[in-house]
């Protein structure tokens, strides 16, 4: 335990984590500082509101360390070589992020309260949540929503945080007393996180993304494996992705904890698998005359996509590492419900469906929703973010009837498609404008026939066009239902 009052704490970031996390300790008695690099009228009516709490804010610089800085609480954004940890670094300074104050603060909840209420006293209650914790470069929102879907089926009381839903800060804090928490956690986040110690934990895949930030696949890597650091019961792996069992093994767990993997094949000892259509679980298995379990069917989950069966292994070995019933499994996948533009079927006109799976913002999460599809009429493009397209287009390449090229970067994929599907029809439509989605649509629409496919999977990030990927959904969404209206309007 802490002890807060007048401790000195420097919190880098108006933000979204920043905000609340400068409330939270300011309302623990610290003294608290917080910096950020911008200036602008958004931040200053932010600080307005800090100072006239008593919390004191510095705009307009970010890198040097406020004298008598105790501990620094990083947004999670924030590049581990900005000069004010260099400074932190130098001073002796503890660097914490977002999911590290949560995780320190657990259990806090009745001592601030206390304090806010002036009543003083409070202690800390026992007996913390324990986190059940996902990690990768795609799926780790489905697969936390999958997981705490069954927990709900197993009569737990929970909830899915991190990204999504409940604030990881407000889970820890609130009224709210809970079992276990589904915890999302990025890879920024595991950075600054390092006294985390998660019950179970999945790392779902390992793909090239933001090495900018952690400067190395390497580094990368490493951040991601802090998700397994002290372990207590699993630490689960993806069978497909040896990288993800490498991390296991580097990992410093506690006794008794068992690496477990997940995989779309048979799965052997200590996995969770598939057979002939139904997921079966070989690692956690109550009756020693079975040797395995019969969780549920491929049927159950929403969409049966090869990726996301292997999201819901995931989230079932955590569930059934946290003691989780089997029929609890196959009812809390049954009841979870895919959020929207991720591999959403819109609809279908004249035998061709069409799917949005606008969140598809990376050629790895591209290449799982395109091979889930044949055959395909590909809508991609938009900001690459200096992505490489030529293993993703090789891939596909024997699954694409055509290509529509949007977007800002499109001549990158275009370039990809001509060395390695030379044959495939593209429609490159030299369009950043907001109508350019339903052209893009239109075009689809002809190059298709029935039975095919139509999917927006850009591999792109959004930004070109439009405010984010919802909305790039959202356009995809309206311009198939006009399609849709105008074939019943004209036929
Ligand atoms: P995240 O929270 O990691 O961004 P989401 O669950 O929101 O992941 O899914 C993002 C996109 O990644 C989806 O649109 C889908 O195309 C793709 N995706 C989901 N699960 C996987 C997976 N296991 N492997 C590869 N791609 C995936």
């Amino acid at each position: 335990t802490v002890d807060w009052k007048g401790k000195r704490v420097t919190v880098a970031g108006l933000g979204v984590s920043g905000i609340p996390a400068a409330r939270v300790l300011h309302g623990l008695g610290a003294v608290v500082t917080v910096v950020n690099d911008g200036d602008d009228e958004r931040s200053k009516a932010q600080a307005a509101e800090l100072e006239a709490e008593g919390i004191t804010v510095r705009l307009g610089d970010g890198a040097t360390l406020p004298e008598g800085t105790e501990l620094i609480v990083t947004a999670p954004g924030w590049r581990p070589d900005k000069p004010l940890f260099a400074a932190a670094a130098e001073a002796g300074v503890e660097v914490w992020g977002d999911v590290e104050l949560a995780w320190r603060l657990r259990g806090y909840g009745e001592s601030l309260r206390a304090a806010q209420s002036g009543k003083g006293g409070g202690g800390r209650r026992a007996g913390a949540a324990p986190w059940l914790a996902v990690t990768g470069t795609n799926g780790k929102t489905t697969t936390v929503r999958m997981l705490a879907s069954i927990l709900e089926a197993a009569g737990l009381k929970t909830a899915a945080v991190g990204n999504i839903g409940v604030s990881l800060l407000d889970a820890v804090l609130g009224d709210e007393s809970y079992d276990v928490l589904a915890v999302e956690l990025s890879s920024y986040q595991l950075h600054w996180a390092p006294s985390l110690r998660a019950h179970s934990a999945a790392v779902l895949n390992l793909a090239p993304d933001h090495l900018d930030w952690h400067g190395s696949m390497e580094a990368y890597a490493a951040d991601k494996g802090r998700i397994y650091e002290g372990n207590t019961v699993a630490c689960v792996y993806n069978v497909a992705d040896p990288a993800t069992e490498d991390l296991v093994r580097e990992a410093d767990v506690e006794e008794g904890c068992r690496a477990i993997g997940f995989t779309l094949g048979t799965p052997g000892p200590s996995q969770l698998g598939v057979v002939e259509g139904i997921l079966v679980d070989r690692a956690f298995v109550e009756n020693r005359q079975k040797n395995a379990q019969e969780l549920a069917e491929v049927s159950d989950v929403q969409p049966p996509a090869p990726h996301n069966i292997a999201n819901a292994l995931a989230a079932a070995a955590l569930a059934r590492a946290f003691g989780v019933e089997p029929r609890a499994v196959r009812d809390g996948l049954r009841a979870f419900r895919p959020d929207a533009h991720r591999i959403e079927h819109v609809l279908d006109v004249d035998g061709v469906a069409y799917v949005d799976d606008s969140k598809a913002t990376n050629t790895h999460a591209a290449e799982a929703s395109l091979a889930a599809y044949d055959p395909i009429v590909w809508i991609a493009g938009g900001l690459a973010k200096g992505a490489d397209f030529d293993e993703l287009v090789q891939r596909s390449a024997g699954r694409l009837r055509g290509v529509v090229l949007i977007g800002a970067e499109r001549a990158l994929i275009r370039e990809a498609l001509l060395r390695h599907a030379p044959e495939v029809p593209v429609v490159d439509l030299d369009r950043t404008d907001t109508g350019a989605m339903s052209a893009a649509v239109q075009e689809a629409t002809r190059l298709a026939r029935p039975g095919d496919t139509v999917l927006l999977a850009p591999a792109c990030a959004s930004m070109d066009m439009f405010a984010n990927y919802n909305k790039r959904g959202e356009a995809f969404a309206d311009a198939v239902r006009a399609l849709a209206e105008n074939e019943t309007g004209t036929g």
